[in-house]
C-alpha cells in the first residue's frame, strides 16, 4: 500500500493537535498575548526556549504569582515588574518541575536603591535586593530600578532578582550558606565547598573576573556566580569550567 505524502501530513496535523490538547489540559492557565511579546523582548532565558518549554515557563510564573503577592512600595507597579519578578524566580528552579519557593509570600518593590533601614533618600543607599529575615521572613524585597536593570542588560553578569531568589533556593535546605545540600547531593558537597575557596580566594587576590562582591561568604558567592551563570553561561563555561559544571549539576541544567 502506497502512503501519499497527504496522509503524512494529515497524520501529522492531528497528532500536532492531540499534543497541542494535552498540553493545555496539562497547563491549564490564562497568560495574555501581550505578555508572551514583554518576556520575549526582556527575557533571554525565555526567548531562547522551544515553544513548549515556555508554556511551561508561562505556567510556573502564572503559579508564582499566585502564591506571591507583589507590592510596589511608595511606587506603582505594573504588569511588566510582575512580569520580570516571576520570570526572575522561574529560572533559577526551571529545571525543577513544580518547584514551589516555600519561604516567600510577598515581594516588595522598593522603587530604589535602599539602605539598611529601608529608605530609599539619603546616604548610603547600596542595596539592591534583600531576602528578609527576623520579622520580615517570607518577604523579598527589590529595587524596581535594580529588577529591570537585571533585564536590560545581556552582556553583564548581574541581575540582582535572580540572586535574591537564589539565596531563596539555597535556604530550602535550612540555611542561605552557599551550600545547597538539597539539590548538590552529599558527594558532591565537599567538591563545592573547595571549589568555593579556591575562586573567593582569586577575587580577593584581583585574579577573577567574579563580581568581588562574590568574596563577601559562602552564600554570596553562590548567589554572585549564578547570576553568571544564567547571564553568561558561555563565558562562564569557557573560564571557569569547574564552577560552571558544578552550577550545572546543581540547577539541573545538563543536557547530557
Ligand atoms: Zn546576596
Amino acid at each position: 500500500m502506497q502512503i501519499s505524502i497527504l496522509s503524512v501530513v494529515v497524520i501529522l496535523i492531528i497528532l500536532y493537535f492531540k499534543f497541542g490538547d494535552r498540553l493545555k489540559k496539562k497547563y491549564k492557565f490564562d497568560f495574555k498575548p501581550e505578555y508572551k511579546i514583554i518576556l520575549q523582548e526582556k527575557v533571554a532565558f525565555y526567548a531562547a526556549l522551544s515553544n513548549e518549554e515556555k508554556i511551561r515557563f508561562e505556567y510556573e510564573m502564572t503559579d508564582f504569582l499566585k502564591r506571591t503577592r507583589i507590592t510596589g512600595i511608595d511606587i506603582a507597579i505594573d504588569d511588566a515588574d510582575k512580569l520580570l519578578v516571576a520570570a526572575s524566580a522561574v529560572i533559577p528552579v526551571f529545571a525543577f518541575h513544580d518547584w514551589h519557593y516555600s519561604s516567600i509570600t510577598e515581594v516588595l518593590i522598593y522603587p530604589d536603591n535602599f539602605n539598611e533601614s529601608f529608605e530609599t533618600a539619603g546616604p548610603e543607599r547600596q542595596i539592591l535586593g534583600m531576602v528578609g529575615t527576623g520579622a520580615m521572613h517570607g518577604t523579598m524585597i527589590l529595587s524596581k530600578q535594580a529588577l529591570h536593570h537585571g533585564f536590560m542588560n545581556e552582556t553583564d553578569k548581574h541581575n540582582t532578582a535572580i540572586h535574591e531568589f537564589v539565596h531563596l533556593l539555597d535556604k530550602s535546605d535550612g540555611a542561605i550558606d552557599g551550600i545547597p545540600e538539597n539539590l548538590l547531593g552529599k558527594h558532591y558537597v565537599m567538591p563545592w565547598v573547595n571549589l568555593m575557596a579556591d575562586e573567593i580566594k582569586k577575587i580577593k587576590a584581583h585574579k577573577s573576573d567574579i563580581n568581588p562582591y562574590g568574596a563577601t561568604n559562602n552564600a554570596e558567592f553562590f548567589a554572585v556566580v549564578s547570576e553568571y551563570f544564567f547571564e553568561q553561561p558561555d563565558i562562564l563555561h569557557k573560564k571557569h569550567p569547574e564552577l560552571y559544571e558544578m552550577l550545572e549539576r546543581i540547577f539541573k541544567r545538563k543536557s547530557t
